[in-house]
């Protein structure tokens, strides 16, 4: 019997429309679906850096890594550095990794880093020091999207949306429309009947997915689903964003280098062809001049070789918040339609790869289960939305700078009751599994701990008892190890890229 939902429609064809026809496409082969995309109105073109769930999207995808490495430009990334968050003095930096501490013995580690030298993520993980000297997270030698160490990407978001819509249309079977929709139909706040595109005329489906991006044409504009205002806790609103190309054999880092600013901070992405590098403010405590002062600063410190005039910054002003529902009768949003933090710790792309990953999973098969989808799938991504803005919130509270934003971030009126409580109680014990229960947490108890620890938060007064781990020599002897096998990004990438352009020298490569 067809299911209730067999023709799906998908508005938008940015990183959010592709990913998700493609997912879509893969895990449920026995649909029919459509995106629609308006040739005339440009995608958002950011979002370079991932998490390591796209590792699990592109293999369910079908993609080959080498393929995506190499389409998109794309390089490893293993984490984000902060550098200048805790009181802007030169050695003031620390680094969340993507691979969590040992599970066994937390508290015990936790004690070999208060009786050493080495910072939080050093004694954690070995991956602050591959990070430190811009190694790979993996070896050529192994299968596709494992790795030693945790990792994500960074890449080049319009070279991702192109591979993404090649590979759903030409191997996954997804049709795509390049067309505006001009209307949505059937009566507003209600349950969609079908869209009226600007040459095609109408085009009807049972499921309609809003990836629209800002303009929120179906979940906003037909469903009424309601903003959610978070400018209360975030502040940043604002963003200029540059590529400036790098020099033949340059060092390519393994993380985000994320560095504060008086009124937000700098991201630094480092791909194989170029840096993308952008300035994030809050419009309330700086303006637009005054953004492109720190940004060219920035370039002029970091990349002395730029040339500074030719490079034209790109200005993006964002909302912040996200949608009362995201599911509303036969209608999801997904992407920037159902809302958006600031892009510190990259949460957006995640957030698309696991929504997709729910309604895949909890697709509704028949009329009268639909309202309860809805339901839980609100509930789930509600939850997640709070735990975003109270992560991102975290590493500003535990700053002591002291300009106007700064002190501004930690007024007690802007702190998240929760996250309020959750510092009191991280007096006590370490962020923990009690602290963030749910599977698939997008930022687990680890990664709490890397900011809450990197950022000089004190240790639980309990772990002054316990005793110095042994684990701390293993971990020393595992990052001496992984330090002498791993090779560095650059020659991982420009071999892989020599090898792809050049297959005969493959033999010679691979024994050299
Ligand atoms: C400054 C900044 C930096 C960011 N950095 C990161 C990062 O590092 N990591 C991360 O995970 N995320 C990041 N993000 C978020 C990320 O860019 C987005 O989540 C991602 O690109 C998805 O966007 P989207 O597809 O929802 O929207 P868009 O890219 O805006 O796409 C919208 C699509 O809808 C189509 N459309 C709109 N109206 C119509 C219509 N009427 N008819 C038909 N089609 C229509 C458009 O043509 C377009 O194809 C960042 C965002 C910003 C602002």
């Amino acid at each position: 019997m067809p299911g209730t939902f067999d023709k799906v429609a998908i508005v938008g064809g940015g990183t959010a429309g592709w990913l998700t026809a493609g997912l879509l496409a893969a895990r449920r082969p026995d649909l029919a679906i459509t995106l629609i995309e308006a040739p005339d109105i440009a995608t958002i073109g950011v979002g370079e850096g991932t998490w390591p769930t796209m590792r699990e999207t592109l293999r369910t995808l079908g993609i080959p890594e080498t393929e995506f490495l190499r389409e998109c430009d794309a390089s490893f990334k293993q984490g984000s550095r902060f550098d200048g968050w805790v009181d802007g003095s030169e050695r003031d930096s620390y680094l969340h990794p993507f691979t969590a501490p040992p599970a066994s013995q937390t508290g015990q580690v936790l004690a070999a880093f208060r009786d050493g030298d080495e910072t939080f993520a050093q004694a954690m993980s070995p991956q602050a020091d591959v990070c430190a000297r811009d190694l790979a997270p993996r070896q050529r030698a192994m299968p596709d999207y494992a790795g030693t160490l945790n990792y994500g990407y960074h890449l080049d978001a319009g070279k991702f949306a192109e591979l993404l819509k090649r590979h759903a249309t030409t191997r996954l079977g997804v049709t795509h429309i390049s067309d505006r929709v001009d209307k949505v139909l059937g009566p507003q706040g209600s349950s969609i009947e079908g869209l009226l595109l600007a040459k095609t005329g109408r085009l009807e489906a049972d499921f309609f997915i809003d990836c629209t991006g800002m303009a929120a044409l179906l979940i906003g504009e037909h469903c009424g689903s309601g903003w959610v205002d978070r400018s209360d806790v975030s502040f940043n609103d604002r963003a200029l964003a540059v590529q400036v190309p790098v020099e033949a054999g340059s060092p390519i880092a393994s993380q985000t280098v994320g560095t504060a600013h008086e009124a937000g901070w700098l991201w630094d992405i480092a791909l194989p062809t170029r840096r993308g590098i952008g300035c994030v403010y809050s419009s309330r405590f700086i303006d637009d001049q005054r953004a492109a002062e720190l940004l060219d600063a920035y370039i002029a410190e970091h990349l002395p070789h730029a040339d500074r005039s030719q490079l034209a910054p790109r200005k993006l002003a964002f909302p912040t918040g996200h949608r009362e529902k995201f599911w509303v009768g036969n209608c999801l949003a997904i992407g920037m339609s159902a809302g958006f933090i600031e892009p510190l710790e990259a949460s957006a792309i995640v957030m698309i790869e696991l929504s997709c990953r729910m309604l895949a999973e909890n697709f509704p098969e028949r009329p009268e289960t639909a309202a309860l989808h809805a339901e839980k799938f609100n509930e789930r991504f509600l939850y997640r939305w709070d735990r975003i803005v109270e992560f991102l919130k975290l590493h500003y509270v535990l700053s002591r700078r002291s300009e106007p934003y700064w002190l501004a971030q930690r007024e007690a009126a802007s702190i998240p009751p929760r996250l309020a409580a959750q510092l009191e109680l991280w007096r006590d014990a370490p962020p923990s599994n009690w602290d963030f229960p749910q599977q698939d947490e997008i930022f687990s108890a680890a990664s709490q701990q890397y900011v809450l620890y990197g950022m000089g938060f004190d240790l639980p007064a309990s772990l002054a008892r316990a005793p110095t781990a042994q684990g701390a020599v293993a971990m020393r002897e595992k990052t001496r190890a992984l330090l002498a096998a791993l090779p560095s990004n650059r020659d991982y990438l420009d071999r892989m890229n020599n090898i792809a352009a050049n297959p005969a020298a493959h033999g010679e490569l691979a024994g050299s």
